[in-house]
């Protein structure tokens, strides 16, 4: 299905809306495209609140998503059936817990979110968008999702993906366990922090805001958290200061 010429249409829209398919080796344009074509085959996308599903959705959400599978070998994320997109950000009642014994009741605003045995993945399409359209202010809600989903591939929301080697796994704890502790740390003291401070809730959020800053901002990553950036480059297989948009 690789082998089948990409359809000029979705080209068009992929120029036109993803600012960091120019910035990419043609090698990992090519690659990006054929990984692209496989997702959109595999994929159920599904509107909500109304919300039409296009093909500048589907693409604009695949071609954020794919990238995160570039030089790795993949299965396309196999626990994802289905993409649920609502128009802008959605309502959830939520009880959250504020304190020890204190839990909060109400109705938060989302922009995405996936579990382990939801099988799918919701988005907001406002959200998506500025992600495609800024790539490097550090929020990206397509990366976000789908790096959680990088996450269940060995089966546990832990902010550990599937390593290669028993080596890999003990080296990605040892530094995912200190940066997550440092980032807690300056979370609760207010200092301010390149990560954002919701990847301090728990080890799987550190991953996925880690990714978010990886894709995003490498340059200011790589200097502020060397190892960190070291590990996420040793699984990615990718160094996006080479394509990076970040001033
Ligand atoms: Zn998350």
């Amino acid at each position: 299905m690789r082998t089948r010429p990409f359809p000029k249409k979705w080209l068009t829209l992929i120029q036109r809306h993803i600012v960091f398919f120019h910035r990419l080796s043609a090698s990992d344009r090519a690659e990006l495209l054929g990984h692209i074509q496989v997702f959109l085959a595999e994929k159920r996308f599904e509107g909500c609140g109304g919300f039409a599903i296009t093909d500048e959705v589907r693409v604009t959400i695949a071609a954020q998503a794919c990238l995160l599978l570039l030089h790795r070998k993949t299965d396309y994320f196999p626990q994802l059936l289905t993409i649920l997109v609502y128009p802008l950000s959605y309502m959830v009642e939520e009880k959250r817990q504020v304190g020890e014994h204190v839990w909060e009741e109400g109705t938060m605003n989302r922009l995405g979110e996936t579990g382990r045995r939801m099988g799918s993945l919701v988005l907001s399409w406002g959200a998506v968008k500025h992600g495609a359209a800024d790539p490097s202010d550090g929020k990206n809600v397509v990366l976000h999702e789908f790096a959680h989903q990088l996450d269940f591939e060995n089966d546990a929301a832990d902010g550990v993906p599937g390593l290669a080697t028993r080596e890999q796994q003990l080296a990605w704890t040892d530094v995912m366990r200190s940066e997550f502790a440092s980032l807690r740390a300056a979370d609760e003291s207010g200092v301010p922090t390149l990560l954002d401070t919701y990847g301090a809730t728990d080890p799987a959020e550190f991953f996925a805001v880690s990714v978010e800053a990886f894709f995003e901002q490498p340059h200011a990553l790589r200097a502020h958290h060397p190892k960190l950036y070291a590990e996420l480059r040793t699984y990615f297989q990718q160094d996006p200061v080479e394509f990076s948009a970040e001033r």
